[in-house]
């Protein structure tokens, strides 16, 4: 089935024309028909401007138009919520922005329909991208595809839940601690968090800004590789993106990685670990081995602190990002007798509980009086992760550790708990607060029931080709990435 296919199987089809671009939209289509009352991935989708996007590709193949220098012509990608698609609806989850249609195109997005993709649909996600669940979604739960009773991971539920289920070839998401990372590993996709700058943020409702990433999910390492070559780049419209050149991502990919060092953490091998995901990372480490790479113990001595430092600086970030939802220039208004109650009940109706709690917590941490013990002390140990890595980078060629501490959890298992939930994210925040990169893929399944289990490569600032090199080869000499959910519910 065309759904079914990756970025690569898809081009090579419509180069040969056997295929058209309103064949696969449709598909698509067809598959979020069957499935997606159960899962839940989609928040809306416009069918019919998905089928008339397809059909000006189409157009352009038959007058002779080719797909050079578009990798992603006619390929069918749906978006998290929280990027700006012009005249589509961006609600980041929440109600806050009520019926807010986006005026104009995030550059990532742009920069998709430049390369000829067919951009389309709104994803579900955690409000505001705060959660590791999906659960607070001001628009319902997502379902994992692998067990619908199960959560999809999170923030970016619905783009790992979409890929998974083949409702469309790729997606976008986004990554502040670990929101692409850790559901692609609950859901058995591949996600990517790029380099902090690699991608512009124009155009990314900001939740933290030093640490936000734009990344695709997909369902190989060669279609993450395309992905991060197109959207990747300086923009003027982001100060924090970076003028490194931008490789050949794709052309990195040639399985030869004899020689290159792989660094193994000792802090992450260790408590609360599944002891099937352990096994997993454990067999994952032994067939680098096998492929010819060398592992080196390392350490990375201050990652004990990286959760508690990531809740101070993200919430304070957060703090001030959400200020700007106040019911005067976007979305939903509750009207009050003076611009002060207007704003308090505004914000106290759009904003979901979680949403509340960071902005509180963000407030307390940047008051007078705390400022110094709590934002500054964090912006200090924030520097001493960043150095760890660096450190450990000038032995190693990238590190290899598990995604998550344990497969796919129960709709509602911690929900009421918020530091539990806020546990699922600790082998994924450092690379954030580092501002390195990092890549989830497939490398197992827990057996009862059976689920997917996810290992996290991280490398170098902009050593994205090397990182990828590294999956690409992994991935190639298993069978991981080729197991699909039955999706029989
Ligand atoms: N789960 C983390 C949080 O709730 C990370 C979210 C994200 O990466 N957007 O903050």
């Amino acid at each position: 089935m065309l759904n079914q296919l990756t970025i690569s199987e898809l081009a090579a089809k419509f180069a040969k024309r056997e295929v058209s671009a309103r064949e696969a939209t449709q598909a698509c289509l067809d598959q979020i028909a069957c499935v997606d009352g159960k899962i839940h991935a989609f928040l809306s989708f416009n069918a019919a401007a998905a089928l008339a996007q397809a059909d000006a590709v189409d157009q352009l193949i038959s007058q002779g138009g080719s797909g050079a220098n578009r990798p992603l012509l006619g390929i069918p990608i749906a978006i998290k919520d929280v990027l700006a698609v012009k005249n589509q609806p961006l609600n980041c989850a929440s109600k806050i922005l009520g019926n807010y249609i986006s005026p104009y195109d995030a550059t990532a997005i742009e920069k998709l329909k430049a390369a000829g993709a067919i951009v389309f649909g709104r994803l579900n996600m955690d409000e505001f991208a705060m959660g590791s669940s999906t659960e607070n979604s001001a628009f319902g739960l997502t379902c994992n595809p692998w067990d619908i009773t199960r959560i999809p991971g999170g923030s970016s539920g619905g783009s790992a839940a979409a890929v998974a289920a083949d409702e469309c070839i790729a997606s976008l998401g986004t990554d502040t601690g670990g929101s692409i990372r850790q559901p692609a590993a609950l859901c058995g996709c591949v996600g990517l968090k790029p380099t902090y700058g690699r991608i512009s943020r124009y155009g990314l409702v900001a939740f933290a800004s030093s640490l936000d990433q734009i990344g695709p999910f997909t369902k190989d390492v060669r279609d993450s590789a395309t992905l991060l070559g197109v959207m990747s780049g300086v923009d003027r419209r982001d100060s924090t993106s970076v003028p490194e050149p931008v490789p050949n991502y794709v052309a990195a990919l040639d399985g030869n990685i004899r020689g290159l060092k792989l660094g193994l953490p000792k802090e992450y091998m260790v408590g609360g670990l599944d002891p099937e995901i352990k096994a997993s990372v454990d067999a994952a480490v032994k067939q680098y081995e096998k492929l010819g790479a060398e592992i080196v113990e390392i350490s990375l001595p201050h990652t004990d602190y990286a959760v508690a430092v990531y809740y101070i600086i993200a919430t304070a970030e957060a703090s001030a990002n959400l200020a700007r939802f106040d019911g005067i220039r976007y979305g939903a208004r509750v009207e009050g007798n003076d611009p002060i109650e207007l704003y308090s009940k505004t914000r106290g109706a759009g904003f979901g509980a979680e949403v509340k709690r960071r902005i509180i917590l963000g407030t307390y941490v940047l008051s007078s009086g705390y400022y110094d013990a709590y934002y500054l002390r964090a912006q200090k140990v924030r520097t001493l992760i960043r150095n760890d890595f660096l450190k450990a980078f000038e032995t190693v060629d990238a590190i290899v550790t598990p995604t998550t501490p344990t497969a796919a959890f129960k709709a509602g298992e911690k929900s009421g708990d918020p530091l539990q939930m806020y546990l699922s994210d600790i082998f994924t925040i450092s690379c954030n607060l580092a501002g390195i990169c990092g890549v989830s893929l497939p490398c197992g399944f827990t057996q009862n029931p059976k689920l997917p289990i996810g290992l996290q490569l991280l490398g170098k600032p902009f050593g994205e080709e090397t990182m990828l090199k590294l999956a690409h080869a992994y991935e190639q000499s298993t069978a991981w990435h080729k197991e699909k959910p039955s999706l029989k519910f």
